[in-house]
């Protein structure tokens, strides 16, 4: 029997989890933890999500922050405001949702958002850390994913990897991640020779590759777990459906655990940003305290 992985219940769960601890931590710090969402333009698909962070920011019980500019809004002026949120002590994460209007710097913003407060996990400083095994805010889609393969396995030591896909977002978080909970990983990506197999070796299988139902039933493993992160929006009659980069119905039978999309990755990435925001919060009241 295959095992669908509910990532909706799971994220439930997390946020529930957080938001006991952010009463606790508001008891005891007398301070609550704040989240700022930085959104420039209105591009729908960001715009979903930053009304989906707002509404599980609320339920976790963070402050929420909302920063909304327009889409020629000037490097300047968002520099200006990253800034302003460096500094201001009732803020204690920050996102800016990405993409970001192709006349900004997507990288001078990231660097910009101080590491302490960098709930994405881009930063430089963090994805250094990540790297080498030290404690860091880590990027929330390949966290999700973690703690769905943690759920499912319990140790992941010695299992086999591979990650589809070497984005800086995804793909690479992901792989070090995998390796620091001491599976053997492998990342393929487009310029790959024979992918199919080297896939079909994975006891766990990541898809990041933002292709419509690329991965199909001779690329898996019986028995594999495949965590499915793809989001590609696909016509089917006329209407529009979101669908992942694993063909679920080819795959299904084969493998002994499998993500839906959606319903999978998605809600985990959101609820690890609440995971994050807190993290952020109690390293930077501790750290005023020492
Ligand atoms: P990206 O475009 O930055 O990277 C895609 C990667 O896939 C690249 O490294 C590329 O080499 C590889 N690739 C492309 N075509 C390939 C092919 N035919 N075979 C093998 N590898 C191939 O994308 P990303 O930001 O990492 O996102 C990947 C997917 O995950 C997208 O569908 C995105 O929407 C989705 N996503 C979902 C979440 C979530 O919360 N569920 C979060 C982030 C991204």
């Amino acid at each position: 029997m295959t095992l669908r992985i509910d990532g909706k219940l799971l994220a439930d769960e997390i946020v529930e989890e957080v938001s006991k601890e952010v009463a606790d931590f508001t008891a005891k710090y007398d301070v609550v933890p704040g989240l700022a969402v930085v959104l420039v333009g209105a591009d729908p698909a960001s715009s979903v999500y930053v009304r989906n962070k707002v509404k599980r920011a609320v339920q976790a019980g963070l402050n929420s922050i909302e920063h909304y500019l327009p889409a020629d809004v000037d490097q300047k002026t968002l520099d200006d405001l990253i800034s302003s949120l460096n500094q201001d002590d009732s803020v204690h994460g920050i996102l800016v949702q990405l993409p970001l209007p192709s006349h900004l710097s997507e990288n001078r913003i990231i660097e910009a958002i101080s590491p302490e407060k960098d709930v994405d996990g881009f930063h430089p400083q963090n994805v250094g850390k990540l790297s080498t095994g030290q404690q860091s805010l880590i990027p929330c889609t390949p966290l999700g994913c973690m703690i769905m393969l943690e759920r499912q396995l319990g140790d992941l030591s010695g299992k086999k990897a591979v990650v589809v896909g070497r984005s800086n977002i995804v793909g690479k978080p992901m792989a070090s991640l995998l390796l620091k909970a001491n599976c053997t990983v492998t990342i393929v990506h487009s310029r790959t020779k024979d992918i199919e197999a080297t896939c079909a070796e994975a006891d766990i299988l990541i898809a990041a590759v933002g292709q419509p139902k690329l991965i199909t039933e001779s690329w898996v493993k019986p028995g594999a777990v495949v965590i499915d992160v793809g989001i590609n929006a696909i016509e089917v009659d006329g209407k529009r459906t979101l669908v992942g980069d694993v063909d679920y119905d080819s795959v299904l039978s084969k493998v002994s655990a499998i993500t839906p999309v959606p319903g999978g990755v998605g809600p985990m990435t959101i609820a690890c940003l609440m995971k994050n925001t807190l993290t952020a919060a109690q390293h930077q009241l501790s750290a005023s305290l020492d």
